[in-house]
């Protein structure tokens, strides 16, 4: 079958299935470099290959695709009409993987940034960077962007086979000590 797109336009396509590389991690990586801060790829090294590490700052970005990662209450996030079982599946699927990697590293003691694709279209990506600056250079553990909406059940709860080990829920540290 014959490249029905341009080599640019698959490389993106391929990076945006793999969640790595794609169009609105770059403009995260690119601002904050342009701001100052020094970072890391994917490191292997630490749960679910974050997006941006940067240790200094004991901090994670985690730069979600709305559609992928299930953005509650956004547009973006619809559920394809078609295969509504499969998509279903593959939605619970990344969004347990998402808790769970999220969990870990927390318990590791880093702070973590999830900065949703829709906040990052250019007419609102200057306060998206700004925000994210600003909470680099903070202590707080958590934070949003844009933050959640009320009454949102996402992050899903994980299933902790003892309350003992249950941790304190994401949604909680964001509400105590966000920068909202
Ligand atoms: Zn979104």
């Amino acid at each position: 079958m014959p490249d029905i797109v341009d080599a640019a336009t698959r490389s993106r396509m391929m990076a945006s299935i793999r969640g790595r590389d794609t169009l609105p991690e770059m403009r995260v990586r690119r601002a904050l470099h342009r701001a100052g801060f020094r970072f890391r790829l994917h490191a292997r090294t630490l749960p679910g290959r974050p997006d941006l590490v940067l240790r200094k700052h004991r901090a994670v970005i985690l730069v979600h695709g709305c559609f992928w990662h299930r953005h509650d209450g956004c547009r973006t996030a619809s559920t394809p009409s078609a295969n509504a079982g499969f998509w279903q599946a593959k939605f619970s699927a990344n969004v347990a993987r998402d808790a769970r990697n999220r969990q870990a590293l927390m318990d590791a003691g880093w702070r973590i940034a999830i900065v949703w694709e829709c906040t990052l279209r250019p007419r609102l990506a200057g306060a998206t960077i700004e925000t994210l600056s600003d909470w680099l250079r903070s202590a707080v553990p958590f934070v949003e962007i844009p933050p959640a909406v009320p009454g949102s059940t996402h992050p899903a709860p994980l299933p902790y086979p003892d309350a003992d080990t249950a941790p304190v829920p994401l949604r909680r540290v964001a509400e105590t000590s966000g920068p909202e």
